[in-house]
């Protein structure tokens, strides 16, 4: 790893909430990691790094929006590991660069803005051909990770996860990539628990099956599709007073993609008694607070 995991902690919630439903709850602080680094993306890129390093790929080249966590990821990783990036955009050139974009080029990422249309077909192999022509022979690493070797990376979470004894294990969704990962790496025992941030994600199983080749358990997964707030990175006053609620009782910063929505899901499920008594539930919070800086200043309390 090119990045220092030695000081992962989990923060526990104390609620009256939890009291009552006698449950505990429990964050796996990977927001912790870096100040802007998603957490699960550096894990997701484990894999496409040491094979980039390995065979001598000099460069790793990968796709995103505008406020992409795995974009950012991607260049802070390659930047430590010593490897170029470059990152394709979707959209044309604005006039302003997302803090996020910005970011990127600090950590020495080369952007190539496409057209949306364009970027639909970015995974067509002669639009691959023709990047591997322009940038040379890299490591092409799908949007998000979203790829095997994302998921076995995203199973490493598993290991910073001392204590056995959790009976649910909850993340965010989007690519379904990390959740593929937690599925191959947690005990039989444990329920793993996707939380879609998506509308109408219909194929999470399908992707589940293709990321791990048929190997994950499906019998213990669980999927909240309930959560998406209208979209992938849609937002309500309701969510934003949740966020706002998690900062005052547990000083507790939550990203407005991914994490405040499974956070919010995961209160509701407790609420309507999803979880049996004396179930220890592991959440992770996989980061992604610098997406927060799209929001207008003053939405957010921290
Ligand atoms: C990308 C991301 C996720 C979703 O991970 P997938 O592997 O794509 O499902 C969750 N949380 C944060 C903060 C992310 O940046």
């Amino acid at each position: 790893m090119h990045f220092d995991i030695s000081n992962i902690r989990t923060t526990l919630l104390s609620d009256d909430l939890f009291t009552r439903k006698q449950v505990t709850l429990e964050l796996l602080r990977l927001d912790e990691i870096h100040p802007v680094v998603s957490g699960n993306k550096l894990f997701k890129l484990h894999y496409f790094l040491e094979e980039a390093v390995a065979s001598g790929h000099k460069t790793i080249l990968t796709f995103g929006g505008a406020w992409s966590n795995h974009l950012l990821a991607t260049a802070f990783a390659c930047k430590s590991a010593g490897l170029k990036s470059v990152g394709i955009v979707r959209g044309e050139e604005p006039a302003a660069l997302s803090l996020t974009l910005q970011q990127c080029i600090l950590y020495g990422m080369q952007l190539k803005f496409v057209s949306r249309e364009i970027y639909a077909i970015k995974d067509d192999l002669l639009f691959i051909q023709s990047l591997k022509t322009e940038y040379g022979d890299c490591i092409i690493v799908p949007e998000g990770g979203h790829h095997a070797s994302g998921a076995k990376g995203a199973g490493l979470i598993m290991d910073l996860v001392k204590d056995k004894g959790y009976t649910h294990i909850c993340t965010a969704v989007g690519t379904a990539t990390t959740l593929a990962g937690l599925l191959l790496a947690a005990k039989t025992t444990q329920v793993v628990i996707g939380v879609s941030v998506l509308k109408g994600m219909a194929d999470i199983e399908e992707r589940i099956l293709s990321l791990t080749g048929g190997t994950a358990n499906m019998h213990q997964l669980q999927l909240f599709h309930d959560h998406h707030f209208g979209g992938y990175a849609k937002q309500t006053a309701a969510l934003i007073d949740f966020m706002n609620q998690c900062w005052k009782a547990f000083q507790l910063p939550l990203d407005i993609v991914y994490t405040s929505k499974m956070l919010y899901a995961v209160f509701d499920a407790i609420k309507s008694d999803h979880f049996p008594g004396n179930s220890r539930i592991l959440c992770l919070h996989t980061g992604g607070l610098q997406g927060n800086r799209s929001l207008p200043v003053d939405t957010l309390l921290y």
